[in-house]
């Protein structure tokens, strides 16, 4: 039997407002705990929530960006259920009327594009967060609410995802955007965005979906593609041998590579949603869908057309240099002050990005190298003042003190010696002291021309610049 995986995915992104979505308090993550809060935030009776615009404006933002249709007419909904991190007993989201529907991405995996569907995007607050603490024997946890009524955007997927990978080009293609949109920052890590799969299995040709099981709060796109694939497995093993896949919401544990189960899938009508009384409906009209789209930035995938059709950058570097918006920010710089952009890319991919690369690396706007810097050292190889070699001392010796690339040299004494004067008398130096090698080169044996260029190089400990060598070991030897 050969079976088909079905994958859709709910992602959770957090937007980044300085202020949370019903109330005037700070959304910045690390404060101290349940210092960010105010009686809407808190759930006290009779405080009442207002929208915030900004919320509102992030999610047109997307919608522009993922081809949704923007509802006219939205409307927030309560979903009931208790949590102790929850202290209205309700969230406040969207139901019935979400903001944005029918939308799509283009993604690629193992070697084929794919149009993905977006269900549904909707926005809602988030909850807050319980702290166990790890004191043996405590019987108690702790409440944060700093984090309660913080904006997310919830991006719910069409079931047409076939594999892990193909799981995880979608969630790094969505996160791509919305970090270039500048709307969450895609900080797994932090939380700022969740993934949670359902995954299902079916009889390859069936059209009915199989049960499904929810994974929940996948924090990287290796635990996602690691879960998915455990998941997969697990169905199709359970249904092999006679036992049917229950709906449920499981949890990967990535230090065991497995899915457990946390609890059984409530359905939609478990959460008794309801219209909340406490806010309008949103009415939004073409001219606030305008105005947004007037200052909506280049997107990932335009930006890597137009890095290989105007700047004729091959393929995999457009396609490198656009994965970070901030390292693209850079490269584009750079191509600003040096036009060469081919040369920069390069230096941009071999270097740079292997330093931001390591462990504890500043962020790329806070590079001690800085584009400028960039420019600088490569005018300076381009002008034959220093060779490509001794540009990669510098630029490792430009990260290390921040210091300019023309500093560098002079301080090193890397400049090449381009001043044929200067060369001529060490290249006469070297055919004096080798005459049978003169004598052969001049009969013919071209050969001996590398010999050559190569001792006035260790004559002049690599500083000579080797075209020049060239030459006049040409012009006296006639090699
Ligand atoms: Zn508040």
């Amino acid at each position: 039997m050969q079976w088909e995986t079905v994958v859709g995915l709910e992602v959770h992104a957090q937007l980044l407002t300085d202020t949370k979505i019903f109330c005037g308090c700070s959304t910045q993550f690390g404060a101290a705990p349940n210092s960010h809060v105010c009686p809407v935030c808190l759930g006290l009776p009779g405080a009442l929530p207002v929208l915030n615009e900004k919320v509102v404006e992030y999610a047109l933002k997307v919608a522009l960006a993922t081809h949704c249709r923007v509802a006219p007419v939205s409307r927030f909904a309560r979903k009931n259920y208790f949590y102790p991190d929850l202290p209205k007993g309700y969230q406040i989201s969207q139901f019935e009327l979400p903001i944005l529907e029918h939308g799509w991405l283009d993604i690629a995996a193992d070697g084929e594009e794919k149009r993905i569907g977006i269900t549904r995007i909707h926005m809602e607050e988030d909850a807050g967060k319980l702290i166990h603490p790890e004191v043996p024997g405590s019987n108690y946890s702790l409440v944060d609410l700093n984090r309660a009524c913080t904006p997310l955007l919830e991006v719910v997927s069409e079931p047409e995802l076939r594999s892990a990978r193909e799981a995880s080009a979608y969630a790094r293609k969505l996160r791509e955007i919305l970090v270039y949109l500048g709307v969450c920052d895609g900080n797994m890590n932090e939380g700022s965005l969740r993934v949670d799969a359902n995954i299902s299995v079916r009889p390859l040709g069936q059209v009915e979906l199989g049960t499904r099981a929810e994974l929940k709060n996948l924090n990287s796109f290796r635990f996602l593609e690691q879960a998915i694939a455990y998941e997969v497995e697990r169905q199709i093993e359970l249904i092999e041998d006679g036992g049917t896949v229950v709906q449920e919401t499981r949890l990967f544990d990535p230090a065991r590579g497995v899915t457990q189960s946390m609890r059984s899938k409530e359905e939609a009508h478990d959460y008794r949603y309801f219209p909340d009384p406490d806010l309008l409906p949103l009415v939004i009209d073409d001219a606030w869908v305008r105005r947004v789209q007037s200052d909506l930035p280049e997107l990932p995938d335009a930006k890597r057309a137009r890095y290989r059709d105007t700047l004729g950058l091959p393929a995999y570097d457009a396609d490198l240099l656009c994965q970070d918006h901030h390292v693209a920010l850079y490269f584009e710089q750079t191509v600003a002050l040096h036009d060469d952009p081919k040369a920069v890319s390069n230096w941009v991919m071999g270097h740079l990005l292997r330093e931001l690369n390591r462990e504890g690396a500043p962020a790329v706007a806070a590079a001690p190298v800085t584009p400028q810097h960039l420019a600088a050292l490569l005018d300076l190889i381009k002008a034959g003042t220093i060779s490509a070699n001794a540009g990669k001392e510098v630029f490792e010796a430009m990260w290390a003190t921040g210091k300019q690339p023309g500093v560098i040299v002079s301080e090193k004494g890397l400049a090449q010696i381009s001043d044929s004067a200067a060369l001529e008398a060490a290249v006469d130096q070297v055919i004096a002291a080798n005459p049978a090698e003169a004598e052969a080169l001049r009969g013919g044996k071209t050969k001996l021309m590398g010999f050559f260029v190569g001792q006035v190089m260790q004559a002049t400990r690599g500083q000579a610049n080797p075209q020049l060598v060239n030459r006049l070991v040409r012009e006296k030897l006639g090699g």
